[in-house]
């Protein structure tokens, strides 16, 4: 009987509060003529319906397939139910235990509606730069407390005139429940300041701030998730007095475009880039420069890449409504501390900074730095999740306890666990100051408030120092406490990103981490699974003279290798790079190598490439970690297969010895190859030595499953030429793509090590 009436009651779980759910369930049900009824409750949103089979489903195959842009669905479950007789459709108020466990959308750029009407001259809304939607606008950033309802975001300042109200009561509108909706009458507004702090009046703050970039000023920008600091990307001037004024920084600055065509002026779009710059979570993309370009070469100085996004909020498009091609939008910070996030403290740390302000009365609840993805290897790699993703969870293969895994020290994020979805924090940064330190324990309790996640047991590294560890062993109560080690969670995330569980053969190359000997680990090749693993293969240590000094200052690794190649006899002169460094210094750190002294020993691959490019004169010192590494794939010349000499051993552990490879390196500088050549070379030594050694273990344990991770795997010629290479032998090579390879990844490893451990 096609016309027999039926009842179904469907549970739909995932992001779908808040994000326009159940106006789109209303129209649905209309359009297909069902009766029923749709409410939000604790497991996500519920339906009843009533009507014929065909039109229930159609409606169920819709609901999975057009759901609103912000959505998110983890399951839909159907079951019978129970004919009541409803004659319309409706939407039910919310039972009073709601939210508890739903997910809250991440921050999302303005959509194409609200885009549209931002520049509508009749709108009601024309130029208001706070104008958002059910499918647009903030969220993650402006929560303070669950459920999420407009008295618990920072919204509950103001309160909305008539016509918004109408808005929001109206179920087929499209400000039906947008918590943070607002106009020009009753909601937030932006205001101009000079760099004290001062107020200045202005009727349109906003084009005042596009005339001061355009003299070249720094600008202080409130955006969604913190401060930037803007100045007109064109400008060398301007740009290289941001510079200045951030303590000489050496980072690459993003930029902001107001649409692809500008950004094709000044770099090159793939269509996978494409996508990315334009997605609803408007990450910074790292796109290939264009020689020549426009922009001020101050803005991403000795590389290849522009760090580059489109315009995210109503706000960043009235600012790019101008002609310039690119602005300059850096995180507001002094370098390692957390962005700057309230008024009267930006006004305070950045005032050394900023010429002036453009500021808004939205308070910002928890910052949230932009995002950083590129397109390599095929496949999309998140280098910094944190703005538009977060708090998203990442989908993991089995059920476990509440964990929260704390992070190691650099770039830390902090993850939660609950059943089987890990929650990855934004980037809280370089934990090595108080301010940043504070951020972490902020953003760590809010998160445990909005997921309702209360963990018993804490994973940390194994590191004694860190501040991540110190957290947890000191400021917390928990029943068990569990240190992971550093390169362990990082095979173990790659392998949780992909769902995969153990044994597999883990490439954990990165620049530091604490080893279970003492010494500093980088360069591993471990069997693992989430329980255990043990150390297959190593680099050679090295002494690394002065220890943390070694990091920035990649002269000392040099000679750390030169001397484990050739002797201490060696006559350093004889390498052209290091002829410039202080006899003094030079002396020094020789001596600290032979007698041993401040030395720790070190297997990392991180430095190794730090050695390398500072023996071929690419950087003797640098201002952030990774950045010789960099530009030694910078100056790799594309498509060698030539390499050095290098032994393959057999016997388990396998200690890889550094010294031929550094021979041979020394050996073509000599003779004239040019940098581009042997840096290529190197780069495929290194492919070639650990993708045999790959075979070496595979032979001896039968294990054909290799997890890629690690800091060292941001470089993209390595990380293409381990997944050919691999997979050329015939192992399945599985890589980093949502979660960041480098230690922004790693939380995700310890939750689920330390989860493994106890169960
Ligand atoms: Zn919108
Ligand atoms: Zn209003
Ligand atoms: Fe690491």
């Amino acid at each position: 009987m096609e016309n027999e009436r039926l009842a179904r009651d469907i549970i739909v779980e995932g992001i779908v509060q808040g994000v326009g759910f159940r106006p789109f369930v209303f129209q649905l049900a209309k359009r297909l003529e069902l009766y029923g009824e749709v409410a939000n409750t604790a497991d996500g949103v519920a339906i009843h319906l009533e009507g014929t089979s065909e039109a229930i489903r159609t409606f169920v195959k819709d609901l999975a397939e057009k759901s609103p842009p912000l959505s998110y669905i983890t399951g839909i479950s159907v079951s019978e139910g129970k004919l009541n007789g409803f004659t319309s459709f409706g939407i039910a108020p919310s039972r009073p235990d709601i939210h508890k466990s739903t997910l809250i959308s991440p921050d999302a750029a303005i959509c194409d509606a609200c885009l549209k009407e931002l520049f509508t001259p009749e709108d009601r809304r024309y130029r208001y730069p706070f104008i958002n939607c059910t499918h647009c606008g903030p969220r993650y950033t402006i929560i303070d407390d669950i459920p999420y309802d407009r008295p618990n975001t920072s919204m509950k300042h103001f309160v909305m005139c008539e016509k918004c109200q109408a808005e929001y009561d109206d179920p087929t509108d499209r400000r039906f429940h947008a918590q943070p909706n607002a106009c020009t009458y009753c909601g937030p507004h932006v205001f101009l300041h000079d760099a004290k702090g001062s107020r200045i009046l202005s009727t349109d703050p906003i084009r005042e701030t596009i005339l001061l970039l355009k003299q070249g000023h720094i600008v202080a920008v409130k955006g969604l998730g913190g401060f930037h600091l803007a100045v007109d990307a064109a400008r060398s001037d301007a740009v290289i007095r941001l510079r200045k004024r951030k303590g000489h920084e050496e980072k690459p600055f993003a930029v902001m475009s107001k649409d692809l065509e500008r950004i094709s002026a000044y770099a090159v779009i793939s269509s996978e880039e494409h996508k990315l710059l334009t997605s609803s979570q408007r990450p910074i993309v790292l796109l290939k420069k264009r020689e020549p370009h426009p922009l001020a070469e101050a803005v991403s100085p000795e590389n290849a890449y522009f760090g580059v996004m489109l315009p995210y909020t109503p706000l960043h498009y009235l600012l790019l409504d101008s002609d310039f091609v690119a602005l300059v939008m850096t995180s507001g910070n002094l370098s390692e501390e957390p962005i700057a996030i309230e008024n009267f403290e930006a006004f305070e740390r950045l005032g050394g900074i900023a010429d002036y302000f453009l500021v808004h009365n939205r308070d910002i609840y928890l910052g949230s730095d932009d995002s950083i993805v590129r397109h390599a290897a095929d496949a999309t790699r998140n280098l910094r999740r944190s703005r538009g993703f977060v708090p998203r969870p990442v989908f993991l293969r089995d059920r476990q306890p509440q964990v929260l895994g704390c992070g190691a020290e650099l770039k830390v994020t902090a993850c939660l666990t609950k059943g089987n979805q890990a929650f990855l924090s934004q980037h809280i940064g370089d934990m090595e100051n108080p301010t940043t330190y504070s951020f972490f324990k902020q953003t760590v309790s809010h998160l445990e408030r909005i997921l309702d996640i209360h963990p018993e047991i804490i994973a940390h590294d194994l590191h004694p120092d860190y501040l991540s560890t110190r957290y947890a062993l000191e400021e917390r109560e928990a029943q068990s406490r569990i240190a992971v080690q550093h390169h362990h969670a990082h095979i173990v995330s790659c392998m949780a990103e992909n769902r995969i569980d153990g044994p597999v053969i883990g490439l954990a190359f990165d620049g530091t981490g604490y080893g279970t000997d003492g010494t500093i680990w980088g360069g591993e090749v471990l069997l693992a699974d989430a329980k255990a693993f043990q150390r297959l293969a190593f680099l050679d240590p090295v002494p690394m003279p002065g220890g943390e000094a070694a990091i920035r200052e990649p002269w000392r690794m040099a000679v750390s290798y030169i001397v484990e190649a050739f002797g201490t006899d060696f006559p350093i002169q004889e390498i052209p790079a290091l002829r410039s460094l202080e006899p003094e210094a030079m002396r020094t750190v020789l001596q600290m190598i032979q007698k041993g002294v401040r030395c720790p020993l070190t297997s990392s691959l991180g430095r190794l490439f730090d050695g390398v490019a500072c023996i071929l004169g690419l950087k003797q010192t640098v201002r952030f970690e990774g950045q010789a590494a960099m530009a030694l794939e910078m100056a790799a010349k594309d498509g060698i297969k030539e390499f050095y000499d290098y032994r393959q051993m057999t016997e388990i552990p396998i200690k890889v010895p550094t010294r031929p490879i550094i021979q041979g390196v020394v050996r073509d500088l000599w003779d004239g190859v040019p940098t581009e050549v042997i840096s290529g070379k190197f780069h495929a030594t290194v492919i070639e030595f650990f993708s045999g050694v790959c075979d070496v273990v595979a032979t001896q344990t039968g294990v054909r499953r290799v997890a890629l991770s690690g800091g060292v795997f941001q470089n993209a010629i390595l990380l293409k030429g381990f997944i050919a290479s691999l997979t050329r032998r015939g192992f399945e090579v599985y890589t980093h793509s949502q979660v960041p390879t480098n230690d922004g990844g790693i939380a995700l490893g310890q939750a689920v090590v330390a989860a493994a451990s106890v169960s």
